[in-house]
């Protein structure tokens, strides 16, 4: 089924999970894959999870800018061949690799090293690629359960029940999807042992710097540490950009889920959640943000919602995250 589909629409919603890990369950037993676009799609899903409107949908170009810096750091950053084939590369390789050659770009550089507007230029003709190869196939892979998609319109709209699905089972599946993908990439690449690839694997979503947030963060947050309010001095090191939320959960880096904080409790709270209290002073911090914004950083709030922080906040704690730390004052 239909991977030149133009739209694609939702072929029922009401499903149980058991429906739904029957999809997955089938989605990664395939034994006959050609390309790794299917895993990258969807890890780019996960990392959209909380950037859908309220209708659910996202739109192609925040899909298909993740969908092209995980495949930039796969394929220029880790050199890492994506189809079965070794005599024939997958469009999206090619173009990547086309652009790298184009501009004289080092290969150890990551996606988010790229200047803006060699970003922009790359997006657009990856989603061109992918409107037609990617959102319809995966579509298929999915028995058209996950989402519905117009291509002119370019948008997807998840399914509520998938979604509300793939919130709860989160961890779970990101690593499904990165152990299927670490499995595909080391059957046609030669590297030492599958713990390497994986280990790459997990960090691909990851910016190489969080720089940029802390700049943004500085102009409006008071220069105190999030967690223990211990001021933070004036230089860069004495403070460090915190995901309120653990990054291996949410696996994406938004503004709204960043804050400053001293050194000793980022390290110290690392993978766990800060306890409930803290929960509800980001949801105040966010909505100081907000109201605080010069124009344009507003962008950088789209489809936030305090309800959605809250929401994830609940998921990870139902995923297993432990959430009671607190700074020892
Ligand atoms: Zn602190």
């Amino acid at each position: 089924m239909g991977w030149d589909l133009k739209v694609g629409e939702i072929k029922s919603t009401y499903i149980t999970d058991e429906d739904i890990w029957k999809v997955i369950s089938n989605f990664f037993s395939r034994s006959y894959t050609t390309m790794s676009y299917k895993y990258g799609f969807f890890k780019t899903l996960i990392e959209n999870l909380y950037n859908v409107n309220e209708d659910l949908e996202l739109d192609f170009n925040k899909l298909f800018y993740s969908f092209a810096k995980i495949n930039w750091n796969l394929v220029v950053h880790h050199q890492l061949w994506q189809s079965n084939n070794k005599k024939q590369a997958s469009s999206i390789q090619k173009i990547l690799e086309g652009y790298c050659d184009k501009y004289s770009i080092p290969p150890e550089w990551t996606f988010d090293k790229l200047d803006d507007k060699v970003q922009l230029e790359i997006i657009k003709d990856i989603k061109k690629t992918g409107k037609r190869y990617v959102i319809g196939a995966f579509y298929g892979d999915t028995k058209g359960l996950f989402y519905e998609f117009d291509r002119n319109k370019e948008y997807l709209k998840f399914n509520l029940p998938v979604y509300r699905f793939l919130q709860r089972h989160q961890k779970m599946i990101t690593y499904l999807t990165n152990y299927h993908l670490a499995l595909f990439l080391e059957k046609h690449n030669s590297v030492p042992n599958i713990n390497y690839l994986l280990t790459k694997i997990e960090n691909v979503s990851k910016r190489s710097s969080l720089n940029p947030f802390y700049q943004i963060l500085l102009k409006y947050q008071e220069n105190v540490c999030f967690y223990c309010r211990k001021s933070l001095g004036k230089k860069r090191n004495a403070s460090h950009v915190d995901h309120f939320i653990p990054w291996s959960f949410v696996q994406s880096d938004n503004l709204w889920n960043l804050v400053l904080s001293c050194p000793s409790c980022n390290l110290k709270k690392n993978d766990n959640l800060a306890e409930k209290s803290f929960l509800y002073q980001i949801v105040e911090r966010n909505e100081h943000l907000i109201n605080s914004f010069n124009p344009v950083d507003i962008d950088l709030f789209s489809n936030y919602q305090h309800e959605k922080l809250v929401n994830l906040y609940n998921y990870s704690s139902y995923n297993g995250y432990i959430d009671s730390w607190k700074p020892k004052v």
